[in-house]
């Protein structure tokens, strides 16, 4: 009877047979990475001392192809782990990786590109194959075919298969006129050109009968030919990162990537690391182009690969990454590690805590490197994964201050970001701070009346736009000697304005006046020289700005903490007349309109809502009349 496939794993199927992707040829590399994680898994049972694998060496584990061009079938056979009945069911009859996505409502180009971050592994045999046939075998288990035409569903069926190991073998299918011709993948020189471009760096030789044809006898005059079959290896075999550096180019970097499905992008950057000394590791660590679709959520799992003289012993091993690099990608192979060591084990290992302290390191290196030498990598790096940054500042409650360097910013000066050593290296003589502005998008940082004089007299201020930045340059607090601090604060400024004593007794009744009117709302109300032609904004006092306040308020588990806010009015303008002639004449009515008149537009100009609309309008219209 046909066993149906899992609906998501159906739907990804249809796409694979259906594909218009155009890089069908990666499905080679998929199987063959497959057979490969197969053979480690055998090798590390093997070495462990598993079962009854007695007999059989590193050296007997191998994969193997072959091809059938006239019946245009294609064999990868490897002797890796196998797989019984059960992990066929469960292995081929479902999509692991995709089952946290919803394919429901997306198109056709999503779907690709979603392939093109997953890699489907070996349902990527259905781009090529009309029927596939999994013949496998596990220590312990009895063999099993496992049988699809594709997404109707699958059959099983015992086997005699005798030998641990698996066979996947593709029905390849027919020529398209004016398409693909599927015929070439049983092409043997096509298939060693491909192998070579792809798993070049398996660490299993991967094997091919190639047919030549040689002269059937000695005799010159003898012009006939005799076919022969030549045993080739196909791959070079020796692991990346056991190369030198000098010897590798930036394309074999690029496809060890995609061969290890570190993600289908472009790393951005990589560094490769030979250590000797107290403790031997060799290490690639990338730095990918493009966030990963998961990244943010509960479902991605950071790590490196961690090896064992050339053995995997982890796909993801977490401790040798921090949390706030957890983008970074990679291998790292140790000698000095043992194979067994457990998971446990492994997390309280010094040497392990060594090589991690210096993979951080060094991937900080290599990213102020691309800050002074590459600064577009690395703004798509800052684009991608800054937030990482900013948080490890913040989360660390400020002991990460030494990632400040990283951070990059636009100012009020510069759309182009700076760092905050180039900020300060240009800094006015007459400017002791770090000056910053909060909000929304650079529109409204620069519209908003606080800035006006700031900018006209030339201090430059750095726009800080994420809702996690200003909390976290508050935990940074002070950079290089100097304070830093947001625009929006309260101006604490000594008046140095002469008036006469009349004066400021009458400015300092209006303003507790218009304070009592305004009740908790503010916690003061005060003149500032720092409006230009508005009449009165709205800052806050204390640790917890405006802008903190909206974020908490968008968020449905945040507390609603207020900030104190502190309305400033510009005794240059004419509402400020307005408002002292009310008072002489000690009309309070007026007073109080006015008051929440202005704080209410003040409320509004920072991008707060006014609490009742209703009263503000029938203010507004009263004074019109
Ligand atoms: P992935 O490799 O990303 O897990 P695949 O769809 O490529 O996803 O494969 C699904 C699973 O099927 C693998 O994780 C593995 O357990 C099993 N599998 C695939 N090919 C083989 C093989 N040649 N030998 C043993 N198991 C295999």
């Amino acid at each position: 009877m046909k066993q149906q496939f899992e609906t998501k794993s159906k739907r990804i199927l249809d796409l694979m047979i259906h594909s218009i992707y155009t890089n069908k040829e990666i499905f080679l590399r998929e199987l063959i990475s497959n057979a490969s994680d197969a053979l480690d898994k055998r090798y590390l049972s093997i070495l462990q001392g598993e079962g009854e694998d007695e007999g059989v060496s590193r050296s007997d584990l191998k994969i193997q192809l072959k091809l059938d061009e006239e019946k245009r079938i294609i064999e990868i056979i490897d002797n890796g782990i196998g797989m019984s009945k059960e992990d066929m069911e469960d292995n081929l009859g479902v999509i692991a990786e995709s089952g946290s996505l919803n394919f429901k409502n997306l198109n056709e180009s999503d779907e690709i590109s979603i392939i093109g971050q997953f890699g489907v592994g070996f349902y990527s045999a259905f781009m090529v194959a009309k029927k596939v046939e999994v013949i496998s075998k596990k220590q312990g288990h009895d063999a099993y075919r496992w049988v699809s035409e594709g997404s109707d569903g699958y059959e099983l069926f015992e086997d005699d298969k005798e030998d641990i190991g698996s066979i996947i073998r593709l029905y390849l299918k027919d020529d398209e006129e004016d398409g693909d011709s599927f015929g070439l993948y049983a092409d043997q020189y096509y298939v060693q050109e491909l192998v070579e471009k792809y798993s070049n760096y398996i660490k299993y030789p991967i094997v091919l009968d190639m047919r030549k044809t040689r002269a059937a006898s000695d005799d010159p005059e003898d012009t006939e030919v005799e076919t022969y079959y030549e045993h080739t290896t196909l791959n070079s075999m020796i692991p990346i990162w056991e190369k030198d550096r000098a010897d590798l180019k930036d394309e074999d970097y690029i496809n060890f990537y995609k061969d290890q499905h570190y993600g289908f992008d472009e790393p951005l950057s990589w560094v490769h690391l030979n250590a000797e000394g107290l403790i031997n590791y060799r290490a690639i660590l990338y730095i990918p182009s493009k966030t990963p679709f998961d990244f943010y959520t509960k479902d991605y799992k950071a790590g490196l690969e961690l090896y064992s003289n050339g053995v995997m012993i982890m796909e993801k091993n977490e401790d040798l990454i921090p949390d706030y690099l957890a983008f970074v990608k990679g291998v790292v192979d140790s000698e000095d590690i043992s194979l067994n060591i457990s998971r446990e084990m492994l997390q309280n290992d010094r040497r392990m805590q060594t090589i991690a302290k210096n993979i951080e390191r060094r991937v900080l290196g290599e990213l102020r490197r691309l800050l002074k030498e590459d600064r577009e990598k690395y703004i798509e790096f800052y684009e991608n994964f800054g937030t990482s940054l900013k948080a490890a500042i913040y989360t660390s409650y400020g002991q990460k201050r030494d990632l400040a360097d990283l951070l990059v910013f636009k100012t009020s000066k510069s759309e182009d970001y700076k760092s905050l050593d180039e900020y300060v290296e240009n800094l006015d003589e007459g400017q002791d701070s770090i000056l910053y502005a909060a909000g929304k998008s650079y529109e409204s940082i620069d519209k908003n009346p606080a800035l006006a004089k700031l900018k006209e007299s030339g201090k430059e201020i750095i726009y800080l736009l994420e809702d996690i930045d200003e909390f976290m340059i508050k935990m940074l607090n002070i950079y290089k000697d100097l304070p830093i601090k947001s625009a929006f604060d309260e101006e604490i400024e000594e008046d140095s304005r002469e008036l006469d004593e009349t004066e400021k007794e009458n400015r300092k009744s209006l303003f507790e006046k218009m304070k009592s009117y305004l009740g908790e709302e503010v916690v003061e109300v005060k003149e500032t020289s720092r409006l230009d032609k508005d009449a009165a904004i709205l800052v806050s006092r204390g640790d917890f700005s405006i802008e903190m306040e909206k974020t908490f308020s968008n968020q449905p588990d945040a507390p609603a903490i207020k900030a104190d806010k502190v309305l400033e009015i510009n005794p240059n303008h004419k509402i400020f007349d307005m408002l002292m002639t009310a008072l002489s004449e000690n009309d309070q009515e007026k007073l109080e309109k006015l008051s929440k008149i202005l704080y209410d537009q003040a409320r509004l100009i920072v991008g707060l809502a006014i609490e009742d609309v209703v009263a503000y309008t029938n203010a507004v219209m009263d004074l019109i009349k």
